[in-house]
């Protein structure tokens, strides 16, 4: 009997485990070849930006020790790469998991209309996704806006399904097409801005497992109310690893519930963790139905909104965690030296950005987009399109947070500042969030960028003019 060979095409789904096409190329007795392709030019503008560049290097070397150092590197149009490689290798068939940014579906789209004309098998699968958009839909067949129905009624009414089996042993197709060379992506930044980014994450899909097994050992009792503290430990932060696909949405949805059950970890827990994966699903649901969303206002009366041109020196101090507004200054460079930032403290910087500076929600989404490791499009267009006022389900505009409240809240002791802020690290507690009102103010450190007070005023004026202009 002839061998059969298939290509695995790897996206953002960078693991073995629990890996659809990889699973069902196997069952279907195929050899494979693994491949996976830096399609920058498809992208556009949303191109992978620099830090998620960096985790997607770490994140394909680990792939490629799983895979026995098999997987094909190549760099350019995904729908010129992959039928040179079919003819090169003769595969006859190509699986791969499914996507969900506009720009994908649409190559995908065209892809897998010419691989049919030529009688190229192609499968694609689901393994990035606990509900699949198009099948969660409101009784009259729209999509649901808001979050809590979307999920309670339209999302948990299926069990997502369970991971599926590890596959034992890969048969790999022999071939006599050049490997690539992962280096050939340049993914890895020219200047060494990532020392501490380094150390701060383990790598690949085994390094997703641990993080899992770690916040579920320490962080997930006591979720519920203390994923608020930046100063503590108790989110997952599997967000770069969910995003890159080394670990799946399934893996963690079963595996904590089952945790949960085993441990006694409170339902309120556990539930608010899944509901979190929920917005998620949510974020891909807006973006799959609402695809403008990375850059179109949902709410359409925000498009009158005077947002302020002329604010560029404020956006550089905001992006390098310079405004004198600590747990601002502090998150932003957090984000800067690990790739991540807290959830609390996205919001708190976003607001500012947006509500007390009037700076459109575009630019901070384009800055996250190259600093984030786990920068998504979905849900960095969503989270921000939610802080801004401007889409579905979001916060309404004139709830603005205030820095220093929020501040004396979820770090009341001021350790989260004082980790990222070292001019604070040794000031009094009581004014650790308001340095500026102390009787002795830090001179190494600066001035608020704004006054809280007048720019919230300022910020409810503008959205006035906004209710006027519809
Ligand atoms: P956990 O609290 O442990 O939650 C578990 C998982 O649920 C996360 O890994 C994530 O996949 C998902 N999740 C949690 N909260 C949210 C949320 N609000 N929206 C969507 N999914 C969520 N998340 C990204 O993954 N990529 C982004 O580019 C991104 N940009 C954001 C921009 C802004 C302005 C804001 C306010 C939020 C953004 N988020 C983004 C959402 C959220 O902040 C992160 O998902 C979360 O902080 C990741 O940390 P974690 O893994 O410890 O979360």
């Amino acid at each position: 009997m002839t061998q059969k060979t298939a290509l695995i095409w790897f996206r953002q789904d960078l693991r073995i485990s629990d890996n659809p096409a990889l699973f069902h190329a196997l069952k279907d007795g195929y050899h494979i070849i693994p491949i996976y392709v830096l399609d920058d030019e498809n992208a556009g503008e949303w191109r992978i930006g620099g830090a998620s560049r960096w985790w997607l290097h770490q994140s394909l070397q680990a792939l490629n020790e799983s895979l026995d150092h098999n997987l094909i590197f190549r760099t350019g149009k995904a729908d010129e790469i992959l039928p040179k490689l079919l003819e090169e290798t003769k595969a006859s068939a190509i699986y791969w998991n499914r996507c969900y940014e506009p720009w994908r579906i649409g190559r995908d789209i065209n892809i897998k209309t010419d691989f049919e004309k030529h009688n190229i098998t192609i499968k694609t699968f689901n393994a990035s996704l606990l509900w699949e958009p198009w099948e969660v839909l409101k009784d009259d067949g729209t999509p649901y806006k808001v979050f809590t129905p979307f999920y309670r009624k339209g999302c948990l009414k299926t069990e997502p399904r369970e991971p599926l089996e590890t596959p034992g042993t890969i048969h790999y197709a022999e071939h006599s097409g050049d490997k690539g060379k992962l280096d050939n992506l340049e993914l890895m930044p020219h200047i060494s801005w990532y020392s501490k980014m380094d150390s701060f994450w383990e790598k690949g899909e085994s390094g997703a497992h641990k993080r899992l097994q770690d916040f579920l050992e320490n962080g997930l009792k006591g979720y519920k109310e203390d994923r608020n503290r930046p100063d503590m430990e108790n989110v997952s932060r599997l967000s770069p690893y969910l995003h890159h696909g080394e670990i799946s949405p399934h893996q963690v949805w079963h595996i904590s519930k089952s945790y949960a059950v085993t441990n006694g970890i409170p339902e309120k827990d556990i539930d608010h963790f899944a509901s979190e994966l929920g917005w998620r699903e949510f974020s891909y649901y807006l973006l799959y139905h609402f695809p403008n969303i990375t850059w179109e206002n949902l709410r359409k009366k925000f498009d009158a909104f005077p947002w302020d041109e002329n604010r560029s020196n404020d956006l550089k101090r905001w992006e390098k965690g310079q405004t004198g507004i600590p747990i601002v200054d502090a998150g932003m460079r957090q984000l800067y030296e690990t790739g991540w930032m807290h959830n609390r403290v996205r919001m708190i910087v976003a607001s500012l950005l947006v509500k007390n500076l009037l700076i459109h929600w575009r630019q901070g989404e384009q800055w996250f987009w190259d600093t984030l490791v786990d920068a998504d499009l979905a849900s960095n267009a969503a989270s921000w399109q939610w802080v801004a006022g401007s889409g579905a389900d979001a916060a309404p505009y004139f709830r603005i947070f205030n820095p220093v409240t929020q501040g004396e809240k979820f770090d009341p002791n001021g350790d989260y500042v004082r980790q990222y802020v070292p001019e604070l690290e040794n000031f009094d507690t009581k004014y650790i969030h308001n340095p500026w009102d102390s009787p002795n103010p830090p001179a190494n450190y600066p001035a608020p960028i704004v006054d809280l007070k007048e720019s919230r005023e300022r910020a409810l004026k503008a959205l006035e003019s906004t209710k006027q202009n519809t």
